[in-house]
């Protein structure tokens, strides 16, 4: 899930979890890791749409109790549309690192079907072949 957050692929952490137009990538560059199993759609839009919208009401709350400032709840809107494009990338990210993790929908059958490999954290831990001893 964390490195869902941070926007990383959940089996390697090394490649990009979002494609260039902030949808979930089909596969994993830098491991191949299917990842258009996901159903992180919907739900992490409700949620951030959620977060948001207490955002921009706490907000609009806090400020009709500080100051007078007749536009408050277009500022609580605004600031709800803010909160909530920040959020929608991060959460789809930490919902398709738990569903990779709890290998739901799709994410078994891609388990089952490829090959065992140890997971790395990075791409530099990677061991890489020892050079063939020669004879003294
Ligand atoms: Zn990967």
């Amino acid at each position: 899930m964390l490195r869902g957050l941070g926007g990383r692929c959940p089996a390697c952490g090394v490649g990009a979890l979002h494609d260039g137009k902030g949808r979930i990538a089909r596969a994993c560059a830098a491991c191949g890791e299917e990842l258009y199993h996901h159903r992180a759609g919907y739900p992490a839009l409700l949620i951030a749409g959620l977060l948001a919208a207490h955002a921009g009401g706490i907000s609009e709350l806090a400020l009709h109790e500080v100051i007078d400032f007749p536009p408050r709840a277009i500022a609580g809107m605004l600031l709800a549309a803010l909160v909530f494009a920040a959020l929608v990338r991060p959460i789809k990210g930490m919902m398709v690192g738990l569903q990779w993790a709890w290998r739901l929908f799709g994410f078994q059958y891609a388990a089952m079907c490829r090959p065992h490999r140890p997971v790395t954290s990075r791409a530099d831990t990677v061991d890489t072949p020892e050079e063939p001893r020669r004879a003294a």
